[in-house]
């Protein structure tokens, strides 16, 4: 072994530089933080290459002097921690990191000139050597140049990804930003990728309490402000407000879960967390939903030093914040139960506008096959319909379609109701209760059903006979196979052969799941699908009603227990802009 020595001040940053600027877009979140603590109000940003060729960042804060400058390349120089003390953090920035890594590890160039003085001035650092500054021009605020970033560490640049992908994540690292600063311009342009531009949003512009929102809207896309509702919650001093996707809107990555914490962008495990577990069973498996978070809570109760790129943070106190979230997300949510995601109209009207795609093995019924097939599927309580006024949200049950789909009326729409994915959710919340109040009734079965199935399954099956029992289903050994003696009281009529097999099949995936809780949870969800109306059942109208009933007070009514919808609501807007009337 050599003998143990002090390392030079340019390989203790570059060594940095691994933790803080990852790649390009680290780099970019850094120096925009930057540009946000100095008070900018209008930021501007050029890339070339993904950011690796060049990152541009030009702002009108309030400057630096020459002899800041020089400190402010140096490490552990920092301007923010005026009283020292790390529990009292009002700024992105802290560390003092981040300039002295980029210089480490590129071509660095800054300009800055001071609010009030006349002359800007100009330091750089290539490779970690720091030069004196020099005059220069520029306008009141900051220019910083990043060129050939990750020269200095070839090893380092082998693992950057494409133009492209580093490009989306400095678009990224731009949006968690701007979310958090609606007052502040930002402009990108890059290579030959569309501009992206967020208008600073003020009180004069879009009128007080809008600003927010209105970048929200700038940010995520139209699509997201249709499909959203507002959330708003505080408990001992943690509130959290934003914006909660609905569960039907659901994403394929988490990409638009738009977190904050005391206005900083993170990437927080703790808040992921609570946000999956607030939507739960209402997405689907391997989908996400999209929020915009924002948490506030006292800087004493956060430490956000724990994370070299301030990604993640540690609350004093997990399960209060879990707790604010989950409650008010579902708050949100449960009152807007009875809406499925708006997309879905469009959709549905575009369906019925194109032709068709002709299905294989199935061509399109001409009309007057199609008028022989309704009469004896359609069962309708009167042909023309007038609406009661004091129904519910979810209209009256006008007609059954194919065994199959519920029709409804309301005084200003049609709803097309999934009868199986409808009943499906209610009896699974009716077992979700019950379960919570001293468990779910079983009834037992006059006849014993004895399931044939292979031994692995049958000794996975039995060696949950306890879960299964709490969930309303008695199972025991019968040689080699498994005997079921009770059922669950609110089933009816119900495939017990069907359901133990698949209960058998999914358990395999449950194994590796969480809290006996949940596992239960998808027991539930399984069997609820066994005991509900299937789709090809006819109803009658006074069934098809108390369906409807039924569903307005179950929570979460608008999915079923795999996340798809159970209905689709069509305006009569919409009806009449089908016709073009
Ligand atoms: P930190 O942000 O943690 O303080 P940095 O290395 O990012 O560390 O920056 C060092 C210092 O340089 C900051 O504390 C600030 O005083 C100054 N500085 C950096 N960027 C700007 C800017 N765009 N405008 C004004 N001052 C800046
Ligand atoms: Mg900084």
């Amino acid at each position: 072994m050599s003998a143990i020595r002090r390392l030079p001040e340019t390989l203790v940053n570059r060594i940095a530089a691994g933790e803080v600027v990852e790649r390009p877009a680290a780099a970019i979140k850094e120096l925009l933080e930057n540009s946000l603590d100095a008070g900018a109000t209008k930021i501007e940003v050029i890339l070339r290459e993904g950011g690796q060729a060049l990152i541009r960042i030009t702002d009108n804060g309030c400057g630096m002097t020459p002899d800041e400058l020089s400190l402010a390349v140096e490490r552990h120089a920092t301007s923010k921690l005026p009283s020292d003390d790390l529990l009292e953090i009002n700024s992105f920035g802290f560390r003092g990191e981040a300039l002295p890594s980029i210089g480490a590890v590129s071509r660095l160039s800054i300009t800055s000139r001071a609010r009030g003085s006349d002359t800007a001035w100009q330091i750089n650092v290539e490779g970690g050597e720091i030069s004196s500054p020099r005059p220069a021009a520029l306008n009141e605020g900051t220019q910083v140049e990043v060129r050939d970033l990750f020269y200095a560490t070839p090893a380092r640049l082998k693992f950057l990804k494409s133009v492209r992908s580093e490009s989306d994540a400095a678009r990224e690292a731009i949006e968690r930003l701007a979310l958090a600063h609606a007052d502040v311009d930002f402009t990108l342009q890059e290579d030959d990728r569309r501009p992206v531009r967020f208008k600073a949003m003020t009180r004069e512009l879009v009128g007080e309490g809008n600003t927010v929102l209105s970048r929200i809207g700038e940010v995520l896309g139209g699509d997201f402000i249709d499909n959203m509702v507002k959330v708003e919650a505080e408990r001992e001093g943690v509130s959290v407000s934003g914006y909660a996707g609905l569960p039907t809107f659901h994403r394929p990555t988490t990409r638009e879960q738009y977190l904050f914490v005391n206005n900083r962008p993170v990437r927080d495990k703790v808040l992921l967390a609570a946000v999956r577990g607030a939507y739960g069973d209402t997405i689907p498996s391997g989908r996400n939903p999209a929020v915009v978070l924002y948490l506030n809570l006292p800087p004493k109760e956060v430490d956000v030093n724990v994370h070299p790129a301030k990604a993640e943070v540690r609350f004093r106190n997990n399960q209060l914040v879990r707790n604010v979230i989950v409650t008010a997300v579902r708050q949100a949510l449960r009152d807007a139960g009875q809406f499925t995601t708006s997309a879905l109209a469009p959709q549905a009207i575009r369906m019925m506008q194109n032709p068709v795609p002709e299905v294989r093995g199935y061509s399109e019924p001409n009309i007057s096959q199609l008028w022989e097939a309704m009469p004896p599927s359609v069962r309708s309580a009167s042909l023309s319909f007038d609406v009661p006024n004091n129904v519910g949200r979810l209209g009256a049950a006008v007609a059954q379609l194919y065994n199959t789909f519920i029709i409804s009326q309301t005084t200003d729409s049609i709803i097309i109701i999934d009868q199986h994915a409808a009943h499906e959710r209610i009896v699974y919340e009716k077992m979700k209760q019950a379960l919570d109040v001293g468990g779910i009734k079983r009834q037992m079965l006059l006849i014993p059903e004895v399931v044939d199935m292979d031994e692995t399954s049958s000794r996975r099956l039995l060696s949950k006979a306890e879960e299964l029992a709490e969930c309303g289903i008695v199972v025991e050994p019968f040689g080699g196979a498994v005997m079921v003696r009770e059922v669950p009281e609110i089933f009816g009529q119900t495939d017990v052969k069907e359901m133990l097999k698949d209960l058998a099949e999914e358990m395999a995936e449950y194994e590796k799941s969480g809290s006996v809780r949940e596992e239960m949870e998808k027991i539930m969800a399984t069997m609820a699908c066994h005991g509900s109306v299937r789709a090809g059942r006819s109803m009658n109208v006074d069934e098809m009603n108390s369906l409807l009933r039924q569903m307005e007070q179950t929570a979460n009514s608008g999915q079923c227990n795999h996340g798809r919808p159970t209905y689709v609501e069509l305006k009569r807007s919409d009806l009449e802009k089908l016709f073009d009337r």
